[in-house]
């Protein structure tokens, strides 16, 4: 091979990959405007390198052409795929065809064989885009390709170009195929990343500009448009604030911009207003690579709706602190964990020793020491306190109503009550009035009580408490089976006593025979009570006739050496008649004829001559010798 061949072969070279170079550029340049039309368009490129090549190919015999036109070819399959490739191989047959010559039909096999290598690689690895293993592996398919072609067609084999042009024909293909190949592979990267970078900026969520120094927009995102109500960010370049907002806004703003390019210094969240919105404003100087300052990038993030947000919740959360503060109660709320996030100043207060404690931030078993601490609580255990305080801080998140008391005796309600977020709230209430109210209610009641059931006079049980004590144990007599007793007492000759002494004396002589009856029981369950004017009656359970009459007895000699003046009775002295009933070996069916035996007994001795004993049944006269006595 002469040095002019390889002058022409570097000629041809020179044309195919600068062919390609500026398909790359043109494709960089209108990637926009080729969207959906860049496969095709890539094939009629490499259709068209294809055949310039051809036309600067080296005629080495006639109608034998070598050149370069399988680089672009296999290289159309491989970064357009099955429609490039279609459209590459067919101008490049038909140019093949109409120059005609012996080498025709072979060239136009060639060129098939070639442009299916491309397209195999392209399907074979149909995953991905094309990248440097399969520019590798269609370089080496191209090679042997071209190499079986240049052994086997007839065309080339006979005319001798095979062995005269065969290795520089194999080489500069794949050579061509190798750098036309970098090329179209940087090109797909360069692509790619400006895509990305273009959208990133254009679809941006926030306002993206860039001016220059003069402070126009250069460039600006599809938000920035969309804000100034432009349809497309190109209808902004070259347009500054003046044309897009108030003057003396702009004027502000221009001044700030030339003021960033003039120092350099860049403006951090500057929260700027346009209209009714509020935008946060950042804007950094743009520097090119020897360190000029050509203009300025910024980002402006409308931020209205936080602003507006946070107004809103400053606002709740005033309303809320007035309300906690205005409030009689005490409120605090403790979190998930134990630790108070809120109270109002009556919580605090609620609480005189712990006050210093109960703040925000504190946890609720360090209130609970403190409390231990200072014995704040009546109540508290003496010996672990530990336990009570771990015990109390667990039962916080539990809902309950509790009162407690203070050692300064006021009394506090503490109501706690469960959040779904899982905090707890308390309310306390200072209930030291109504405790004091319902003690004192409760005294009250319990004098009133004792009151109904007591004697004026005698501070004995009244009829009322004694029937109501006979009923009780009458009933338990009867069930048990054991003997009950009454005592019916009934003052002598009582009526010439207040006529004589006077009704005053009367009381008194009334009260000393009570005393008199009070002291002859001894026993916790007898009942003494008066039972109207100067009658008594005992109750005696569990006590059968003999006891009844050793109680009588007692009563009878009590009395006579109290020794109570009466001289309008025929004893001279204050003496009274009891009558005794017992249930001991007898039925009675009911209270009222226990009683009654008992009236009867007492009427018995009334009659036998007063100043004594009887027992009910048959008239028996007891200790009748010692009436006297
Ligand atoms: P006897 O021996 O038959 O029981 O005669 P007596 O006078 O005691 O009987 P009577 O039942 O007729 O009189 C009871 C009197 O007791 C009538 C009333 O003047 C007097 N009396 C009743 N209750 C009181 C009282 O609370 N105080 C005083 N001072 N006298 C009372
Ligand atoms: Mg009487
Ligand atoms: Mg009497």
């Amino acid at each position: 091979m002469t040095s002019a061949s390889w002058e022409q072969f570097a000629g041809n070279l020179a044309f195919v990959t600068l062919a390609v170079a500026m398909w790359a550029h043109i494709s960089i340049w209108y990637q926009k405007s080729l969207i959906g039309l860049e496969r095709p368009t890539w094939g009629v490129i490499a259709g068209i390198t294809s055949i310039g090549s051809m036309m600067l190919a080296i005629q080495f015999a006639s109608g034998i052409f070598i050149d370069l036109r399988f680089a672009p070819l296999a290289l159309a399959g491989l970064f357009g795929g099955v429609i490039a490739a279609a459209v590459a191989a067919v101008p490049a047959i038909v140019f093949r065809s109409f120059a005609g010559g012996a080498g025709a039909f072979d060239g136009v096999v060639a060129i098939l064989f070639v442009t299916a290598i491309g397209v195999v690689v392209h399907i074979l690895y149909r995953r991905g885009r094309a990248d440097i293993y399969k520019l590798a592996a269609v370089t080496i398919l191209l090679g042997f390709g071209l190499s079986i072609i240049l052994v086997t067609l007839p065309s080339l084999t006979q005319s001798g170009a095979a062995a005269a042009f065969g290795v520089p024909l194999v080489l500069m293909n794949c050579v061509a195929t190798i750098i036309c190949g970098l090329i179209m592979l940087k090109t797909a990267r360069l692509k790619l990343e400006r895509r990305v970078l273009e959208t990133a900026f254009s679809q941006s969520p926030d306002y993206l500009y860039v001016k220059d120094r003069e402070s126009r927009f250069i460039a600006v995102n599809n938000n920035m448009a969309r804000l100034f109500h432009f349809s497309s960010p190109a209808e902004m370049f070259g347009l500054s604030d003046f044309s897009l907002r108030t003057a003396p806004d702009a004027e502000e703003l221009y001044h700030r911009e030339q003021e960033i390019i003039r120092t350099g210094e860049p403006l951090v969240d500057s929260l700027e207003r346009m209209g009714e919105r509020h935008l946060l404003a950042s804007k950094v100087p743009l520097l090119d690579s020897e360190g000029q300052i050509i203009g300025l990038a910024g980002v402006t993030r409308d931020v209205t709706e936080s602003i507006e947000l946070e107004r809103e919740l400053r606002q709740k959360r005033n309303l809320l602190t007035l309300a906690m503060n205005g409030m009689s109660e005490g409120f605090a709320m403790f979190d998930k964990k134990g630790v108070l996030v809120f109270c109002n100043e009556q919580y605090r207060n609620a609480f005189p020793l712990s006050r210093d404690v109960r703040v925000v931030g504190a946890h609720i078993t360090k209130i609970l020491q403190r409390v231990i601490e200072t014995g704040e609580r009546i109540g508290l255990p003496q010996e672990t306190p530990e336990k009570w305080v771990e015990a109390a801080a667990a039962a916080l998140h539990v809902n309950k109503d509790e009162e407690i008391q203070l050692r300064n005796g006021e009394w506090r309600a503490l109501k706690t009550r469960l959040a779904h977020d899982g905090s707890a709230m308390v309310v306390v209430s200072d209930i030291t009035v109504t405790k004091e109210a319902e003690a004192a209610l409760q005294l009250s009641a319990q004098q009133l009580r004792s009151l109904a059931d007591t004697d004026g006079l005698t501070s004995l049980a009244n009829r009322r408490a004694f029937d109501a004590a006979f009923v009780r144990e009458f009933e338990t007599c009867r069930e048990t089976n054991i003997p009950l007793s009454v005592l019916m007492i009934d003052v002598d000759r009582f009526k010439l006593y207040n006529d004589t002494y006077g009704h005053l004396a009367g009381d008194e002589c009334l009260r000393a025979v009570g005393e008199c009856l009070e002291k002859s029981v001894k026993r916790s369950g007898d009942v003494v009570a008066r039972y109207g004017g100067e009658e008594f009656v005992v109750l005696l359970p569990n006590t059968d006739e003999t006891g009844a009459m050793i109680v009588a007895e007692e009563f009878k000699r009590l009395l006579s050496r109290e020794d109570l003046p009466h001289t309008s009775s025929e004893f001279g002295r204050v003496t009274a008649s009891i009558g005794i009933s017992s249930t001991g070996g007898k039925v009675f069916s009911d209270t009222q004829k226990l009683l009654a035996a008992a009236d009867a007994a007492m009427y018995e001795a009334k009659e036998q001559g007063r100043n004594q004993i009887r027992v009910q049944g048959p008239a028996r006269r007891v200790s009748a010798a010692r009436a006297g006595s």
